[in-house]
């Protein structure tokens, strides 16, 4: 499939940088859309902190769906690409006041919060502004989701959120500040989760924590229930668009959403990691005693998941139709753990060739560095070519 790149307009163009088929993004969002629409109720933001590049949030803006966000800086993002403040929601363990502030004074549609610390927070801040803070308490469902340890977010040992037996303590104490709307619940157990039980799990618990709401006689207007949809980084042409039927549908199935509910989704990776490439130019083939490098010019500095959580990129060279032969697939940066894969198939490749590094488009440009005192990759999109 490597006629899907535009190989010779890549040449001109300097390397390392990311490239973005907006064919494949608009093709996925037209894919989230018609499952979404199967649902009424449901709401899907996009996790802004997956892939903040403005060209690529433009196209998702423009498909209609929300945002999700994690700092100030992304609210601004998200704002500056033309994101309704209405449709913006906003979590995080640690939101500085000038970043509660901002999402005060742009009237952002919830606030998750993540512990009776930052509600206090709030409460002072909005009282300030004059405000009411629309809020939703991000509840740890100590569910465990079958992914890598780094990205499992929803096991009582992790940072985020507020504990359930902690819930209805934090229900009645929102209750009583004069500046809180308590909206609803929010809920999130990780990311590159690809195996339905666990978010029909985070269902189940949903509903135990539903009935015991129920028993306050409180009602709760949304539930937001988080991202961590996976996206098949073995096969990203096999495979483009994630299964976006067998996910809502979990949830239609297991959730018992009251009739006034509106359930929300948090939707990063499945949205653009497909979508997107790393693209480097090959430096040098330097033969080792047992195995033979493939050097190029993008480092973990460029895409820093391999190095990070040992995760796995498809590697392709589009610029060779030779036999294939094995290599370490290397960087040039000063880490030994500078590796994109070791031990890959590759067709042979020689000085110049250019390699595409498949499925980056979330999680790779956004978490670039300068290490190194490297330049940061630039990111076209389809229509820049
Ligand atoms: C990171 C994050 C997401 C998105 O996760 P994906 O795995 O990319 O879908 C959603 N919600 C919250 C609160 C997050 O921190």
């Amino acid at each position: 499939m490597k006629g899907q790149f535009p190989v010779q307009r890549f040449k001109a163009i300097e390397t390392p940088f990311y490239y973005y088929d907006t064919d494949l993004l608009r093709e996925t969002l037209r894919a989230v859309h018609q499952e979404v629409n199967r649902h009424p109720g449901f709401h899907v933001h996009y996790a802004i902190k997956a892939n903040a590049n403005p060209k690529v949030l433009n196209v998702i803006c423009q498909s209609g769906l929300g945002a999700d966000c994690v700092s100030g800086g992304e609210i601004k993002a998200a704002l500056s690409a033309g994101f309704p403040a209405s449709k913006i929601v906003y979590a995080g363990v640690g939101k500085s006041d000038w970043e509660i502030d901002l999402g005060l004074s742009k009237d952002i549609s919830c606030f998750n919060v993540e512990s009776l610390a930052e509600l206090e927070v709030i409460e002072e801040r909005a009282a300030i502004m004059g405000k009411t803070a629309n809020i939703a308490f991000r509840i740890n469902p100590d569910v465990g989701a079958h992914t890598h340890s780094n990205i499992t977010t929803g096991l009582a040992e992790n940072k985020f959120g507020i504990a359930m037996r902690d819930m209805e303590e934090a229900i009645e104490h929102a209750l009583r500040l004069p500046h809180i709307h308590l909206k609803g619940l929010h809920f999130h157990i990780g990311s590159q989760i690809l195996d339905m039980g666990d978010f029909a799990a985070l269902c189940n618990r949903i509903n135990d924590l539903q009935n015991r709401i129920d028993r306050m006689h409180y009602r709760i207007e949304s539930i937001n229930v988080g991202g961590g949809l996976g996206v098949d980084y073995v096969h990203p042409n096999r495979v483009s668009i994630p299964d976006f039927k067998s996910y809502f549908s979990t949830y239609a199935r297991n959730l018992k959403l009251r009739s006034h509910q509106t359930l929300h989704f948090e939707l990063g990776r499945a949205i653009v990691a497909q979508c997107g490439s790393l693209i480097t130019r090959t430096l040098y083939i330097k033969k080792g005693t047992a195995k033979q490098f493939l050097i190029v010019d993008a480092g973990m500095t460029d895409l820093i998941r391999p190095a990070l959580y040992q995760a796995y990129h498809k590697i392709e060279n589009i610029s060779s139709d030779e036999p294939r032969e094995t290599y370490d697939v290397v960087g040039p940066i000063c880490e030994s753990s500078d590796v994109f894969a070791k031990a890959v198939d590759v067709n042979q490749a020689r000085r110049g060739d250019l390699i595409a590094i498949r499925s980056a488009g979330a999680y790779g440009e956004i978490m670039a560095s300068q290490y190194n005192c490297r330049k940061l990759p630039k990111g076209y999109i389809t229509e820049d070519l």
